[in-house]
């Protein structure tokens, strides 16, 4: 059976030193201190150390395929969208990631499928790098869950939602610049905790914003299940419904009727709530996904959704249709 991994993260072996580069900035770059392994660090601060399946398209494979999987989408590693740079210098950055990433994606065409990233805090050049994503073969973009603290339903973001519905490019929403995050350092809860509200609080701005109603072919993927999104609809829907003078504002269908609207991946840990999310959204909605390399991701590919008493059409549709459908893409262009 195909199996494509909707979620992981690359990055280029060498790069830049872009703080040097543009003479500000805590940019990433790497410190290459021992073979197969890095330094990533943010300025001169020591971020993590990562191995060298973060970049060796080969040894990816290699482990990929340990797990029967056949494909992977790859996108850059948050850290790397630099929101924060000046507009000109992400741009440069992301145009760095993005031609990395068609290139690889060139090299390996059944093997890998690229997702862009975009200087989001300026739409005129987000919208002009979009385009040229398309034209170098990305399928689609990821962005973080919010950019420089605004919301994704603010008007200035639209334009860039309304290029990837017209030039048919999937968008993948991953968290990032975690809310609450410095006043909750301790015990990893920028990940634990952090992380899935970033994510509720996308879709939440997306559905509230209306963006949904007024781009309705957009095909938009949410990280990590959706974060607590799914577990909570039932109080957001409530919320709707009890206090419509405060959510019904700018968008009156109700939440829940976006369920099956968006898709998810299946970075769950837990064949419980991966029941619960095919019993939410059904299983044309859920995409075999594993953050790959990363310890926090699913790193044994979906084997826990191998061991659950699933029909096989269910199984077929995460590891693959839902994927293919998000994507734009048919299994003839990977077989
Ligand atoms: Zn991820």
């Amino acid at each position: 059976m195909l199996k494509i991994d909707s979620h992981t993260h690359i990055i280029p072996k060498d790069m830049p030193n872009w703080s040097e580069k543009f003479g500000y900035g805590d940019f990433i770059y790497l410190q290459h201190h021992k073979e197969g392994f890095a330094k990533m660090m943010r300025g001169n601060q020591f971020f993590r150390e990562i191995k060298e399946n973060c970049w060796h398209p080969e040894v990816r494979i290699e482990e990929y395929q340990q797990f029967n999987t056949q494909v992977q989408v790859v996108c850059t590693i948050p850290v790397m969208f630099s929101y924060w740079a000046k507009p000109l210098d992400c741009l440069d950055l992301s145009r760095f990631l993005n031609d990395h990433l068609a290139a690889l994606a060139e090299d390996y065409p059944k093997q890998y499928i690229g997702l862009g990233t975009l200087p989001m805090h300026d739409t005129e050049l987000a919208v002009k790098e979009l385009e040229r994503c398309q034209k170098i073969g990305l399928k689609g973009i990821q962005i973080g869950s919010n950019i420089n603290d605004e919301n994704l339903n603010e008007e200035r973001f639209f334009p860039v939602f309304e290029a990837c519905e017209r030039l048919n490019m999937a968008l993948l929403i991953h968290p990032w610049n975690m809310m609450g995050e410095k006043s909750m350092q301790r015990y990893w809860l920028p990940w634990l905790v952090g992380m899935p509200a970033e994510t509720t609080r996308a879709i939440c701005s997306m559905i509230f914003g209306g963006i949904f109603e007024r781009l309705p072919k957009l095909r938009v993927n949410f990280a990590h299940a959706g974060g607590s999104f799914l577990t909570t609809i039932g109080r957001i829907q409530h919320g709707f419904d009890c206090r419509p003078d405060l959510v019904a504002i700018d968008n009156n269908i109700p939440p829940k009727s976006y369920l099956g609207k968006f898709w998810v991946d299946s970075v769950t840990h837990d064949p419980l709530m991966l029941d619960y999310v095919l019993k939410s959204i059904g299983s044309k909605r859920i995409t075999l996904g594993s953050d790959y390399p990363f310890p926090l991701g699913d790193l044994e590919i979906g084997k826990y959704i191998d061991d659950m008493d699933l029909k096989q059409e269910i199984k077929e549709d995460i590891y693959c249709n839902a994927a293919l459908e998000w994507l734009g893409m048919t299994k003839n262009d990977l077989l």
